[in-house]
């Protein structure tokens, strides 16, 4: 099995939370209002209603492709798709297909958990366009809330690069965060402001180039179930190309209950969507002094201030990628390490608000006095500290046995031997480290 090699690549939709919906002036603010209350004629798509594109929807996508490392084409369009479903009032989404609004971009993982160390992934485009409304089924009714209808939506979709399932949980992970730092999306998958479409197939041994096939697996709401569908389908996929067949390129949906992949609609040649130019919205013509400013409002990015973390405050890399998964902690350890009175601190500091040492909601200025009171840490007199470890291994010969064959537990009575020793005046890691490095 081992020369099967999963092919993957991602969409993922975003909800922008901007004020109003993309092409009118409707609350685009839904999550748990009243149905059908955030509507009017264009978002309803009554015959002969225009619409008028949502300049800070714009920007936003921009943004995030600019985060995601696109490159911002000047000149852009919107296109008609075309498609008929009880979601979709007009008959058509207003939608990019061949003039996106960003293009070709690549994201760095600097995930420490990530095996491998750090990975870089291409995005393909980043598109903007409308949400649909939502269905609600009861019973044998399905009754239709346009209250999402025409909600700002931005399309990601990467190239086929991701090998592993773990790779991709990764970089949904990165790409969730950074979509949070930027301040545009709540990237909420619970509230359905994130989706994600994994497309998978696999290699056969010494094929070369894309598999012949593709199975997109629609609308998962989860990471853990993004990895489950991916893991799934490739142990499906497999299979099947052991009995020498081809997997049939298909739509599938995820059931996390039974945690497998099931086939909704098969999708054997490419579905027409009629695509052409939105005749309602002319073109748009971006000027350079326009995309240099989209670019120079970019925040600092998490795996920018991860490196910068380490480099400057001297945090571990684990600490400074723990610190920067969200803004306003990182905000806050940098707000603190940067004050005079803690003379850039940074590893104690790290310790103290990762491990909640003191509650990290209090007031920089709170947190600091709070931080000077703890006191320094306690230094270890690494001379005192050899001969203490060689007395308590020498004295405790079968606990040295046992944590040899295996039972790694009984380090925690060693350290405790050895700071009885030392009368307290040692670090308890410091000592721990010494006699892993003794009975190794
Ligand atoms: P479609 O037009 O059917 O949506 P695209 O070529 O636009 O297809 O690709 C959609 C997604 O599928 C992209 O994320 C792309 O990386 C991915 N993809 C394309 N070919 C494959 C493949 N053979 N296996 C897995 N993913 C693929
Ligand atoms: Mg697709
Ligand atoms: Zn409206």
């Amino acid at each position: 099995m081992k020369d099967y090699k999963p092919v993957i690549g991602l969409e993922i939709h975003v909800e922008l939370k901007t004020k109003s919906k993309m092409f009118c002036q409707c609350s685009a603010d839904y999550f748990g209002a009243k149905p059908n209350m955030h509507v009017c004629p264009v978002c309803m798509g009554m015959p002969g209603a225009l619409p008028v594109p949502n300049k800070t929807a714009i920007l936003w996508m921009q943004t995030i492709g600019r985060a995601l490392g696109c490159t911002l084409p000047k000149h852009s369009k919107f296109d008609r798709k075309h498609y008929s479903y009880p979601d979709l009032p007009k008959g058509y989404q207003i939608s990019q297909y061949d003039e996106p609004f960003a293009v070709k971009g690549k994201v760095l993982l600097k995930n420490p958990y990530l095996k491998g160390g750090e990975k870089e992934f291409h995005i393909t485009r980043v598109h903007m366009e409308e949400d649909t409304a939502k269905l609600i089924h009861q019973g044998k009714d399905s009754l239709v809330d346009f209250n999402r209808s025409s909600v700002p939506l931005v399309e990601i979709v990467t190239e086929p690069d991701f090998t592993d399932a773990d790779d991709v949980k990764a970089f949904l992970e990165e790409l969730q965060v950074i979509v949070r730092y930027l301040g545009v999306s709540d990237a909420d998958m619970e509230k359905g402001s994130m989706r994600l479409e994994p497309n998978i197939s696999v290699r056969k041994p010494g094929e070369v180039g894309l598999p012949k096939y593709k199975v997109e697996v629609k609308n998962i709401n989860s990471f853990r179930f993004v990895k489950a569908a991916i893991e799934f389908e490739v142990k499906r996929q497999i299979e099947i190309l052991e009995k020498g067949e081809l997997p049939k390129q298909e739509t599938r949906g995820y059931d996390d209950v039974h945690g497998g992949t099931y086939s909704q609609r098969s999708k054997e040649e490419a579905q027409d969507y009629r695509y052409f130019p939105e005749p309602d919205i002319p073109p748009f013509e971006f000027s350079e002094k326009y995309i240099s400013d989209v670019e120079n409002s970019l925040p600092e990015l998490p795996s920018t201030l991860l490196t910068r973390f380490v480099k400057e405050y001297g945090v571990k890399e684990i600490d400074a990628y723990i610190l920067t998964r969200d803004k306003k902690t990182a905000d806050y350890f940098e707000s603190i390490v940067l004050n005079d009175k803690i003379k850039k601190a940074g590893q104690a500091v790290a310790n103290v608000i990762i491990n909640k040492k003191i509650a990290t909601s209090l007031p920089a200025e709170k947190f600091i006095e709070e931080f000077l009171k703890l006191g320094k840490p306690v230094e270890t007199d690494t001379a005192l500290l050899d001969t203490a470890v060689t007395t308590v291994l020498g004295a405790n010969e079968k606990a040295v046995t046992e944590y040899k064959s295996g039972k790694q537990s009984v380090i925690m009575f060693l350290v405790g031997q050895v700071m009885k020793q030392m009368k307290g005046k040692a670090d308890a890691s410091v000592v721990r480290k010494t006699l892993e490095e003794k009975m190794k």
